[in-house]
């Protein structure tokens, strides 16, 4: 959704406060899609602070439906957006035209945009479905939170082989 942003850029002490809704159902990244599971209005306070300058301050909730990153569940990320930024009318600063990300258009607010921005930089690098999760087993694909499996889980490694074999080449000596 746009929100105009005329008045805020052009009257003096203004500050208007609105509730924007969500539209993505998704968000996608260069990590995957995720979808929406849960989301709040977007909480916009639009002050102006300057001939052609605006404050952008917003706050909102989304809940991403992410998957561990050891045995693949659904785990539902709530994540905070919590923004303050400012911007200029485009007759004050000429925009980036490689700014392929701007989330201001002429006059007018990209509420969707932003949001896409804030969720990226908001994104958990890490997700768990809890902190000692087991993972999946390697060979039989098991779930092993749900119990061990019947795999006798020896692989062998070449690399730890190697240094056995500098460590009993050394004691010879
Ligand atoms: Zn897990
Ligand atoms: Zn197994």
């Amino acid at each position: 959704m746009y929100v105009n942003l005329t008045d805020a850029f052009t009257v003096a002490g203004k500050v208007e406060r609105i509730s924007v809704p969500i539209e993505m159902d998704h968000f996608s990244c260069k990590y995957g899609e995720y979808k929406l599971t849960d989301k709040s209005p977007v909480a916009l306070v639009l002050s102006n602070v300057g001939v052609g300058k605006a404050r952008v301050q917003g706050q909102a909730e989304v809940t991403l439906g992410m998957n561990c990153d050891r045995c693949l569940k659904q785990v539902d990320q709530i994540i905070h957006l919590d923004f303050d930024q400012e911007v200029m009318a485009p007759d004050v600063a000429q925009p980036d035209p490689d700014d392929d990300d701007s989330f201001v258009d002429g006059y007018e607010l990209n509420v969707e945009q932003l949001v896409n921005t804030e969720i990226t930089v908001n994104l958990p690098t890490k997700v768990l479905c809890k902190a000692d999760c087991k993972g999946i087993c390697r060979q039989c694909g098991k779930d092993l939170n749900a119990g061990e499996c019947k795999c006798d889980g020896f692989v062998p490694d070449p690399r730890l082989a190697a240094i056995k074999d500098i460590f009993y080449g050394n004691k010879e000596v």
